[in-house]
Order: C-alpha cells, then structure tokens, then sequence
C-alpha cells in the first residue's frame, strides 16, 4: 500500500502495520551483517570500527476514521545505526494505520 498524503509538515508515507513489520525485519537481518556483536553485549560497526548507537524513531498511530486522525499514541521503534557510516535516524517516523481506519479500510475505497 503506503499510501502518500500531504500534511501541513510536507509528504508522509503512511504504513500498515506489516509494512512496519517488514521494513523493521529487514532492517535487523541488516544490522546482523553490517554490525558484530562484542563480548560486553554492544556492537560494534565491522566498516569503522565505531560502536554502534541506537536511536528511537516515533510512528504516529493514525487510527482514527479521519484523514490524518489518530489518538494519539505512537508506536516507537528502535533502530540502531553506526555514528560514522550512517546519518542520526529522522526522530520522526512515518505514521502506522491499523486496519480499519481512514488509510487502511477494510474495504478498499475506489479510485
Ligand atoms: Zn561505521
């Protein structure tokens, strides 16, 4: 799906759940080859060196019947990235819509 809308802050790529899912999966099997685990639990980036830090990236829940609506809750995802190789992950995280709301209806609204 990841259905595109405009909001007032510029264009967001809204989410199912499974696409958040998938994205976070395929994002963890990466980490496993790009970073190596070090005796003390941290990890370690096997390109620099450095060790590797870990970010939370907030997901606006949109479950409301609206566009754009939600009550607000926020799904928050960590996301580990290496402060050499890698840019500081964007705090804010594109928005989730479970199904059953405006983004993500049961029944598929027509084009
Ligand atoms: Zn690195």
């Amino acid at each position: 799906m990841s259905e595109k809308v405009k909001t007032p802050l510029g264009e967001e790529t809204v989410l199912t759940p499974e696409e958040l899912n998938k994205k976070i999966d395929e994002r963890q099997k990466q980490d496993w080859i790009n970073y190596k685990k070090q005796i003390d639990g941290t990890f370690k980036c096997l390109e620099c060196g450095s060790t590797i830090m870990s970010a939370t990236i907030a997901h606006p829940i949109w479950d409301g019947p609206f566009a754009m609506s939600g009550g607000g809750q926020v799904f928050d995802e960590e996301m580990s990235y290496c402060p050499k190789c890698d840019k500081k992950p964007n705090f804010h995280g594109s928005p989730v819509a479970p199904e059953g709301s405006y983004h993500n209806p049961l029944i598929r609204r027509k084009k």
